[in-house]
């Protein structure tokens, strides 16, 4: 029986005394709270590039700086989702608006019928990794697989602070290409090799992310990756981590004649202090390199049997991206390794560990502009800032974005005065459509595919430019900068980048992560018709902002005001008459100006996503 043993307790506990009582509170007012785990793979691959199946052996050196006991682990075998009737199958199948990069026409072209291309593909076509064995610490372990994740089970649990050892020997298939990872894709890149390898799942102080790989967005543990690959003498290897053997495999990673004898070659990398290990080969890949004046050696491969004019679109933007890993260095942090690679993936543009898998064909302006700068950009969001891809996806399509938008305004000189404008277009869009999802909710469970990327992206993006708006523009700027030097390496959280907001600009802003981050309240401002010297504005959305006003006078003279909101405990830096601040709970707020008032505009500059533009104004000649 549990409830007399309550009782006693209960008993026992009313009799001791106050003294005692304080002694056993134990509180604790400081810790130094932020830990993460560590894997430190060390793999050996030998690829068949005719059959395009693999085997491996892995050993990962895996220290828990977790403050708990773990009795299991996971592991993602990202390759099996490749599978007919995998849950990334099912998603496709199911999901409203299917990416059509999973689907094909499965009726006539008159009448095109969509269908999964996962579905349909063939025992050789399909992915898998098989595990052989695994040990910890040389024990043998239990383990059970579930779609893509592996749940294993220890034989001796791994204590906070205790290192060990699983090795593990694993055999794969390279799936015909669906999405990212794959071969001999529409572009005819041989292979492309991401989330191919069994990788462990993220350990962190909200526990277990053993995500099941559905379509979209990663997290990984931090480590060191020493990788050899054996691979026909013919392909060329571009990825993560540099090359330790360059002059014994040439491929332009080396100025020596290299003489391939044997048939096949053993690449050997290392990539220090990463959370991700990819690569893509192919035989006809050209390897350019350029060095980025104080910064890493760029490498570039692309196929050599495309069109003479995206070749040319290959040399004409190396300078480019050499100028933009630059000038995102200058605005983010430096970029800290030495090396980074743009790859012709042949499908999309995915941001990875020291490198990018790209699109290689189309327009300079596609391949440059629109993917290589967004991917580029992710080399900051979320590869050195690793926030969770798949709980907080805004964090890095948003801030990428964010970035990339800014970059390709300056770089080519179109000096807009609002550089993120589409940007803001889409989330009005989405905020009016009545389908909006909040951006906590996980990547890949939003209702349609729009719906996430108007959220993760262009929402993403409004909510930096717009705390631009809120804390003022340099406070962003070195907002941005001091999230780098505390959270790169780490996993940061939206707190921990609100937090530096709030330490940088002295201003109280969970208010704003809760409201455009975690809800979706939406901002609606409108100006009533001035009367005399007296304005009055009122606040229509459920999400309150400070407001920026500019006033025309009946004498054609102007002046900028500035209302702070009361949740913000204070003020930009501005030099707009300070006006007292408004309260949020306050529906209408009203103020003299100094002479009688012809007009007023709510936020000239347009950087608040007040998603009813057109009350914002009155008086105003249109
Ligand atoms: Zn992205």
């Amino acid at each position: 029986m549990r409830l007399p043993i309550v009782l006693i307790l209960c008993l026992s506990v009313c009799f001791y005394s106050s003294e005692i009582k304080a002694q056993n509170l134990k509180m604790t007012y400081k810790t130094d709270t932020y830990w993460q785990q560590q894997a430190n793979y060390t793999m050996a691959i030998d690829m068949d590039v005719e059959s395009y199946q693999f085997s491996g052996t892995q050993n990962i050196k895996y220290t828990n700086n977790s403050p708990d006991v773990l009795d299991k682990v996971f592991y993602h075998l990202y390759f099996n989702a490749f599978q007919p009737n995998s849950e990334m199958d099912a998603r496709v199948q199911s999901i409203k608006s299917p990416d059509r990069r999973f689907m094909t026409n499965v009726g006539t072209e008159q009448h095109p019928i969509y269908g999964s291309r996962i579905a349909r593909l063939k025992a050789d076509e399909i992915g898998y990794i098989k595990i052989q064995s695994l040990t910890q610490n040389g024990e043998p372990l239990s383990y059970e697989l579930s779609g893509t994740v592996v749940e294993v089970k220890l034989n001796q649990p791994i204590q906070p602070g205790e290192t060990v050892n699983f090795d593990m020997v694993f055999n794969g298939q390279v799936p015909v290409q669906i999405r990212r990872s794959g071969r001999n894709n529409k572009e005819g890149v041989a292979l492309s090799m991401a989330q191919w390898y069994p990788k462990l799942a993220e350990y962190d102080d909200e526990g277990w992310h053993a995500y099941e790989y559905i379509a979209r967005e990663f997290h990984g543990v931090w480590g060191n990756y020493d990788v050899k690959i054996t691979i026909d003498k013919d392909y060329t290897i571009a990825g993560t981590g540099y090359l330790q053997n360059p002059d014994e495999i040439g491929h332009g990673y080396s100025s020596k004649t290299v003489i391939h004898e044997e048939e096949k070659q053993t690449w050997h990398f290392f990539a220090p202090n990463v959370h991700d290990f990819t690569w893509a080969a192919d035989p006809e890949y050209i390897h350019d390199k350029l060095q980025v004046p104080d910064g890493p050696m760029l490498h570039f491969f692309y196929k050599e049997t495309m069109a003479q004019e995206q070749l040319d679109n290959w040399k004409y933007l190396q300078p480019y991206a050499s100028q933009l890993m630059v000038y995102f260095s200058d605005l983010v942090g430096k970029y800290p390794y030495e090396q980074y690679s743009i790859i012709q993936g042949g499908d999309g543009g995915m941001e990875y560990g020291m490198c990018t898998l790209v699109l290689g064909e189309g327009t300079f302006d596609g391949l440059f502009k629109g993917t290589i700068s967004h991917e580029m950009a992710h080399a900051w969001f979320q590869f050195l800032l690793a926030n969770n891809e798949a709980k907080h996806e805004w964090m890095d399509e948003g801030f990428a974005t964010y970035i990339e938008y800014k970059a390709m305004n300056d770089m080519f000189e179109k000096d807009m005065p609002n550089p993120w404008i589409r940007a803001y277009m889409s989330y009005k869009s989405l905020a009016l459509s009545g389908e909006e999802q909040p951006m906590t909710t996980f990547a890949d469970k939003y209702d349609h595919n729009s719906i996430y990327s108007k959220a993760a992206y262009y929402k993403g993006c409004v909510f930096l430019v717009q705390l631009g708006y809120i804390i003022g523009e340099e406070n962003l700027d070195k907002a941005l900068k001091r999230y780098f030097n505390e959270w790169a390496f780490k996993h940061p959280k939206p707190i921990d980048f609100i937090r530096v907001a709030e330490k940088v600009s002295g201003l109280e802003l969970d208010w704003y992560l809760i409201d455009f981050a975690q809800t979706t309240n939406t901002i609606d401002y409108a100006v009533k018709k001035p009367r005399g010297k007296t304005v009055t504005l009122e606040r229509i959305g459920l999400m309150p902002m400070p407001i920026d006003l500019t006033v025309t006078y009946t004498d054609d003279t102007t002046e900028d005001f500035y209302i702070p909101l009361r949740d913000m405990r204070g003020e930009k830096t501005s030099s707009a008459t300070l006006l007292p601040d408004w309260a949020w709970s306050y529906p209408v707020y009203s103020f003299e100006a100094s002479k009688k008032v012809k007009s007023v505009v709510i936020d000239p500059k347009g950087f608040m996503a007040d998603i009813e533009p057109d009350n914002n104004s009155t008086g105003v000649k249109k």
